[in-house]
């Protein structure tokens, strides 16, 4: 999953990307004014969007009216110090999907991310099951067959997208565009090798590579 922190409190943004990506094991995305954060939010896919409202250049209000104008679906969580109702009903009114007032608790926010994701992937139940495979959002904790797995960062990542994909043909593109920050190198090979670890991790009929269209997770046909 991939996250977009638009905010211009640098020192916020970047503690709120550290925990999203220890914690949830997110690709997370910083911008630091509203004309970059409407540029990425419409440019690149995310998963969710965290949203100040008070910005340098675009107002959080304006990035939102361009989002949904967009017909983009991305979730959108308001993030502000602008506690007022009025500011609550506006967001809400344009398309904003959560909201929470600063100053907040961090393990609420990451509550509310996680919750929000799973309703955009119609995933209301934190643990995903496909066939022998548990996947549980809310602890990072994979059950396979009976057995629990702590899986590093990448592999968790990784699996955890294909499983609320399950059942579909997920792309190459598709799967580094939702695994990778923008900064992060994208080696051409890298999604097969974690791909590879988690075969081999597993079991090598746990995802199937379907020719030059993708990957699918088949935990249903072990
Ligand atoms: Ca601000």
């Amino acid at each position: 999953m991939r996250v977009l922190i638009i905010e211009d409190e640098q020192r916020l943004a970047r503690n709120i990307a550290r925990v999203l990506t220890e914690v949830s094991s997110y690709a997370v995305d910083v911008s630091l004014d509203g004309e970059d954060g409407q540029h990425m939010s419409c440019s690149e896919s995310y998963d969710l969007i965290i949203l100040d409202l008070m910005l340098p250049k675009r107002s959080g209000l304006d990035i939102l009216r361009a989002i949904r104008k967009k017909g983009l679906r991305t979730p959108v969580l308001i993030l502000t110090a602008r506690d007022t109702t009025e500011d609550i009903i506006q967001g809400l009114d344009l398309g904003c999907d959560d909201y929470l007032s600063k100053p907040f608790d961090m393990g609420e926010l990451i509550a509310r991310c996680k919750a929000l994701i799973r309703r955009s992937y119609d995933r209301p139940n934190p643990v995903i099951r496909v066939g022998v495979l548990e996947i549980n959002t809310a602890s990072r904790e994979v059950c396979f067959a009976g057995k629990v797995h702590i899986l590093p960062a990448m592999e968790y990542r990784l699996l955890a997208y294909l499983a609320v994909r399950s059942g579909e043909v997920v792309s190459k593109e598709d799967i580094l565009d939702h695994l990778y920050d923008f900064d992060s190198e994208r080696f051409s090979n890298v999604v097969e090798v974690y791909i590879s670890s988690l075969r081999r991790r597993f079991d090598p009929a746990l995802i199937r590579t379907v020719r030059s269209q993708g990957y699918v997770l088949r935990g249903d046909k072990l």
